[in-house]
């Protein structure tokens, strides 16, 4: 209606609605975090980290990933995918009106734990303006025990696969039921370390109506075959390198 091309465009959200459905066309071309229609809380947040220019996975995936699609994008390490998926987790939540309340809203899973940690810390600095709770579940030294008593405060959970399927498993009354994101990172990453099977567990036990970003270096055959089973008709980036 109006101008808007419906060319396989999802339902638009309430808030989007509020936007106008045109502004998906206006800001698709944007180069700058500034031209981005995301709240001036994570505006700030990046302006202050000096993040102005945005990479090109991050131009070709955000326009689409803030009007609420389902993302399988690839581009090669360093090339900045951790942005790509935490600002539309944030204004996601910020959309919601998620508060401490509210628990689970997104799980963010990586590969290791010392990926994890670095973007626990992107996730920190980029959401400093917004209330989110977040929490860093992955294996170790850390105390599982007090970790339980805590898991259904949080807000944002990022965790590796086996430490977020313990909770799955052991802790009571953890509930992911509200669950509104869910980020794969490095994808390619969690199955070479073998965790396939502890993947399709905690994606089975997850609401099926969420927004899924699927980030990863490379596009394999059981990449493709974790987004059959985790994406729901998604938007495809890719990004390659000039040769
Ligand atoms: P990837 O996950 O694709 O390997 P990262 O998200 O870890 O890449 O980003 C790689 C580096 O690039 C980080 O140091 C990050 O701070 C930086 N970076 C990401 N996006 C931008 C940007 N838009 N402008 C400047 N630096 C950026
Ligand atoms: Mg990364």
């Amino acid at each position: 209606e109006s101008g808007f091309n419906p060319l396989s465009l999802p339902p638009l959200s309430k808030e989007e609605r509020r936007v106008g459905a045109n502004s998906f066309p206006r800001y698709s071309g944007a180069t700058l975090f500034s031209e981005l229609p995301i709240s001036k809380k994570t505006k700030d947040a990046l302006r202050q980290s000096k993040f102005i220019e945005m990479t090109d996975i991050q131009r070709a995936s955000l326009p689409h990933a803030l009007c609420g699609r389902d993302i399988l994008g690839a581009a090669k390490t360093g090339s900045g995918k951790t942005l790509a998926f935490v600002i539309p987790v944030l204004e996601k939540l910020y959309k919601e009106r998620w508060g401490h309340e509210d628990g689970v809203g997104c799980i963010i899973i990586s590969p290791t734990r010392e990926l994890a940690g670095q973007l626990f810390d992107v996730l920190k600095l980029v959401g400093k303006y917004h209330g989110f709770s977040s929490g860093l579940l992955i294996g170790g030294r850390k105390d599982v025990k007090s970790e339980k008593e805590r898991v259904n405060e949080l807000n944002i959970l990022v965790c590796t696969p086996g430490r977020l399927l313990q909770h799955m498993d052991e802790t009571p009354y953890f509930d992911c039921s509200q669950l509104q994101v869910l980020v794969l990172d490095e994808a390619d990453r969690i199955l070479d370390v073998g965790f396939k099977k502890e993947l399709n567990a905690i994606i089975s036990q997850l609401p099926k109506r969420r927004q899924t970003f699927l980030f990863s270096a490379t596009q394999t055959k059981s990449v493709q075959d974790l987004a059959r089973l985790s994406l729901k008709d998604p938007e495809y980036i890719s990004v390659h390198e000039e040769s």
